[in-house]
């Protein structure tokens, strides 16, 4: 591996790191001993640390991102070509790669119309929350503009998508929140004991869950509640897939009680579940489409808030006052680099058949836990669609308590000893992180998916041996 050209010496790199980068959701007390990893390179689903070592990325950059794999100079060819024609212009104004990218987008998102353009994950499902807001006050007087949010689910860092946060344990400490957002119960039901509902499973918890939605509607007002927000597939609150009957009725709840429905698609969108988007395996008809990691693949900073054009039109038929479109900017949602890179991401996906090697492959993977499953008690329960697939460690599988974190934490570090970058995710109780997280590229081969579910099944033979 070469090093890029300015590093003289990669302990320099180190200690600057050390000395001045506060990395993101980690404790830095380690690193007075242990040296920060630096990641220098990518290819394909490798990586390589500033030591030269090599790593099957299994998470796509950590953050279920990369989803066309690393070193594409296709997309930076891109970038680079509109970067020295046009790198910005406030997006008050159009562009051609965000003309383009918005036309080739919605063609597959039947049903949808417009693109509104903004940063990060958390920057788009806050658009969608104002939007829900100003509709909430241009047709109901302010009064339908509560947003239910469910357990478990996450929507962004920032405060406004912090307080539609259902993980305790990353908002403690961070509050007082915005008020407005409700919560919801959560849909796992390999947790189903702990919600009071009986021995459901299936179809009729799926049912059970979305119910408990219009319950939370009556108990707050229908008057009162003007949007849903959930996640496809419920990434960092543990890899949780409703069961059927939750999405059909979801989506019924919300048309009788005229609930705007959000899907967050930040982490499933573009290709990560085997369908372009996570809500297409379910037939939904949502109002909002949110979504960002996959959409450049990381190549540039881009998220996208969609709407139907009755969303739209509501903010376009005030005919009394002119002056009340939707009062909402970002400077760097107008960088052209981020759509110039979406288009070519989605090209890839497109003509290399992204879409069906990630179906095939995670049915791999999928097959792969399961076998860890059956070798394993600790494995309690295995989640997933497409490549977007988690293992929930427990102590036993009676009471499906968590495996505490630090075992977790050990299987995560015996992988990446041993080559290959998982993640592991949080559940519902503070301080437990219990459920490991795999969503490798959508390129990744048959014999990668092996190596990663060995090297996953050697080091829990390794760490709860130990
Ligand atoms: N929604 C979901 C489902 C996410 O997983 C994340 C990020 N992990 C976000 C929103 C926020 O995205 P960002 O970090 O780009 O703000």
């Amino acid at each position: 591996m070469t090093l890029p050209f300015h590093v003289n010496d990669p302990r320099d790199v180190i200690e600057a790191d050390r000395a001045h980068v506060w990395h993101h959701m980690v404790q830095h007390k380690p690193f007075e001993t242990v040296d920060p990893r630096i990641i220098t390179e990518g290819r394909g689903i490798r990586v390589w640390d500033i030591s030269g070592r090599e790593y099957i990325d299994a998470v796509s950059g950590g953050v279920w991102t990369v989803n066309v794999g690393y070193g594409r100079e296709s997309i930076a060819d891109a970038v680079r070509d509109q970067l020295v024609k046009l790198n910005f212009f406030s997006s008050s104004t159009g562009s051609i790669p965000a003309a383009q990218f918005a036309e080739k987008l919605i063609a597959r998102m039947p049903g949808m119309s417009r693109v509104f353009y903004a940063s990060s994950g958390s920057e788009a499902n806050e658009n969608a929350y104002k939007m829900i807001r100003q509709i909430a006050e241009k047709r109901h007087g302010g009064r339908k503009h509560k947003i239910l949010y469910r357990a478990r689910d996450y929507h962004g860092t920032t405060l406004g998508a912090l307080s539609s946060c259902g993980q305790e344990e990353r908002k403690a400490q961070y509050g007082p929140f915005a008020p407005g957002f409700v919560e919801v119960p959560h849909c796992n039901e390999y947790h189903a004991a702990e919600q009071g509902w009986g021995a459901l499973s299936g179809e009729a918890y799926g049912r059970r869950a979305a119910d408990a939605i219009e319950e939370v509607i009556l108990r707050e007002g229908p008057e009162t509640v003007g949007g849903l927000v959930l996640e496809p597939v419920t990434a960092g609150g543990g890899v949780i897939t409703p069961p059927p009957g939750y999405w059909p009725r979801v989506q019924e709840i919300c048309r009788k009680y005229d609930v705007l429905l959000h899907i967050d698609e930040v982490v499933c969108g573009l290709g990560r579940t085997g369908e372009w988007f996570g809500y297409q395996h379910y037939g939904i008809e949502p109002d909002f489409v949110t979504m960002a990691k996959g959409v450049a693949s990381g190549y540039a900073a881009i998220s996208v808030c969609v709407t139907t054009e009755r969303v739209f039109e509501m903010f376009k038929d005030d005919a009394t006052d002119p002056l009340n479109y939707y009062r909402s900017i970002s400077t760097f949602a107008g960088c052209t680099a981020g759509p110039a890179a979406a288009l070519e991401n989605m090209r890839i996906i497109e003509d290399e058949g992204l879409l069906e090697n990630c179906r095939a492959r995670g049915a791999q993977l999928m097959a792969g836990l399961e076998r860890l499953k059956e070798r394993h008690a600790c494995v309690g329960d295995v989640r997933g669609l497409g490549l977007f697939c988690g293992a929930e460690l427990v102590t036993d599988r009676a009471s499906r308590s968590p495996l505490p974190e630090l075992q977790v934490q050990a299987v995560v570090a015996d992988c990446m000893a041993n080559g290959v970058i998982i993640g592991a995710t949080n559940r519902s109780l503070p301080g437990r992180n219990n459920t490991l997280c795999l969503s490798p590229a959508l390129i990744v081969t048959a014999d990668e998916i092996d190596r990663i579910v060995d090297t996953i099944d050697a080091a829990l033979a390794r760490v709860l041996s130990s």
